[in-house]
């Protein structure tokens, strides 16, 4: 077992959640170990997302629209959501806690803006000082819409955004065409939000993995938490290192940042965190040919109707995610969900060769009322940063901050000094 240190912090997962934590944190000057069961970061739902940083994007889905929408596309096949009917507790709690929060919709949509906003110069402050490259692009993210009906839907949608601080810009049809030269097809209007920008998250969190290990974080990958337990004094953890035996560890406090298995690690801890993990798909189309590269676009998109986003990752690399199935911790790639996504290519940019891409599906740690749970849990020594469904890139630079202060201000309470601030601005 290892001696516990008062200013010692452990971060259950290293997603894009878990290692922003784990850095601002570290910033902090608290000694920090991560756990992952993976050899590396970013290897789960941070791994091959749609790429939006997208404050454009933050409308929760608790509306009455949406359920409709829901009945509906349940009844198609290739639909953007899908619903196993297969019954569980889980599923069945979390569906209706979903309906609960409708009456908060707007109130939590603008919470969301704000928030999604607030994030964007933490995730560019961080990069820029630690030098990762994560082919970012501040081109904004267009969102088109092709019936009359769904545009005045997203004009109220704008007008909620902008109550959080956003501009997203109207958009004609003949604009859409100047903004994005490469998408093909007849449009009624969009908009446009010229602050939002994309890049790659899974490059994003391995440099900043490195960051935090260049200056003093432990990362232990390939190595699970079997079980937390907290006290008084502190927190137990066993974990469990490849096929190794059980590792008993003793940390001053604990973040859980572990995605989808959130729900399971909190509910040991004496905390109800009910996360359900819906299902999303993506393609990564490699460009190949110049001429492949010059027909895909660079500016982002969002297609409201096929809930579909889209986002250059560099010259030769263009990603395309979507779907929401609500079917278990099950991660199969089905092709039926992948075919959409070729679909929407051939279809949007048909000059563009989708003869060799990359599928993958990965779980959204989604909770029913869409945001994310920032908070010390029940007892003091516990906290999370999880819950960011499908805003986890958007929102995580400004939520580990959040979290941060929050451990910062429990240890300040507690009377326990943080040992060798780890950067001159916080020993100012
Ligand atoms: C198809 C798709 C498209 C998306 N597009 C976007 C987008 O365009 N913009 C956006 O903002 N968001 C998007 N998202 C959402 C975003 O990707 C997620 O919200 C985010 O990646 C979640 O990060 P996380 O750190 O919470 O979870 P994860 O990345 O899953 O990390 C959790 C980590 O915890 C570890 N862990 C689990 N159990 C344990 C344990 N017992 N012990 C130790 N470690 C453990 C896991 O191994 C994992 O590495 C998308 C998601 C999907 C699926």
């Amino acid at each position: 077992m290892t001696e516990i240190q008062d200013n010692s912090v452990a971060v259950i997962g290293a997603g894009i959640t878990g290692i922003t934590t784990a850095y601002k944190l570290m910033k902090r000057g608290f000694a920090v170990t991560v756990f992952d069961p993976n050899s590396y970061a970013a290897m789960e739902t941070s791994y091959a997302n749609g790429g939006q940083l997208s404050a454009s994007n933050a409308e929760v889905w608790n509306s009455w629209s949406t359920v409709l929408k829901g009945i509906k596309w349940m009844l198609k096949p290739g639909a953007p959501l899908l619903v196993n009917p297969k019954p569980s507790w889980h599923k069945f709690s979390w569906m209706a806690e979903f309906l609960a929060a409708i009456p908060k919709h707007e109130e939590n949509t603008v919470t969301t803006a704000r928030l999604a906003i607030a994030a964007r110069q933490h995730l560019i402050d961080m990069a820029e000082s630690e030098g990762i490259e994560f082919n970012r692009e501040d081109r904004g993210i267009l969102h088109f819409y092709k019936t009359p009906k769904d545009f005045e839907a997203a004009q109220r949608v704008t007008a909620m955004l902008a109550k959080g601080g956003l501009v997203r810009r109207e958009v004609t049809p003949e604009e859409i065409r100047t903004i994005e030269p490469t998408l093909k097809g007849d449009f009624v209007g969009g908009f446009f939000t010229d602050s939002d920008f994309t890049g790659d998250i899974h490059k994003y969190t391995n440099g900043l993995a490195a960051a935090c290990a260049r200056q003093g974080v432990v990362l232990k990958f390939g190595t699970a938490v079997l079980d937390t337990k907290a006290d008084a004094e502190g927190v137990t953890l066993h974990a469990r290192r490849g096929n190794s035996g059980i590792e008993t560890h003793r940390f001053g406090k604990v973040v859980v940042c572990a995605g989808t298995a959130s729900r399971k690690l909190a509910s040991q801890l004496g905390d109800r965190v009910n996360i359900y993990p819906v299902k999303g798909y993506s393609i990564t189309v490699n460009l190949t040919t110049e001429a492949d590269q010059a027909a895909a676009p660079w500016v982002s998109l969002l297609d409201d109707d096929a809930k579909i986003v889209a986002s250059r990752l560099g010259a030769d690399r263009f990603r395309v995610a979507g779907t929401a199935e609500f079917n278990g911790f099950n991660k199969d790639i089905c092709k039926a969900r992948i075919d959409p996504l070729v679909e929407w290519c051939n279809r949007y940019f048909p000059e563009m060769s989708t003869r060799q891409f990359v599928p993958w599906a990965g779980l959204r740690p989604m909770m029913p009322n869409m945001m994310p749970r920032v908070a010390q849990g029940r007892n003091p020594n516990v906290f999370y940063n999880t819950g960011h469904g499908h805003l986890g890139w958007t929102l995580s630079a400004i939520t580990a901050d959040m979290v941060s202060s929050l451990v910062g201000a429990a240890q300040e309470q507690s009377g326990t000094k943080i040992f060798a601030p780890a950067s001159k601005e916080l020993a100012a």
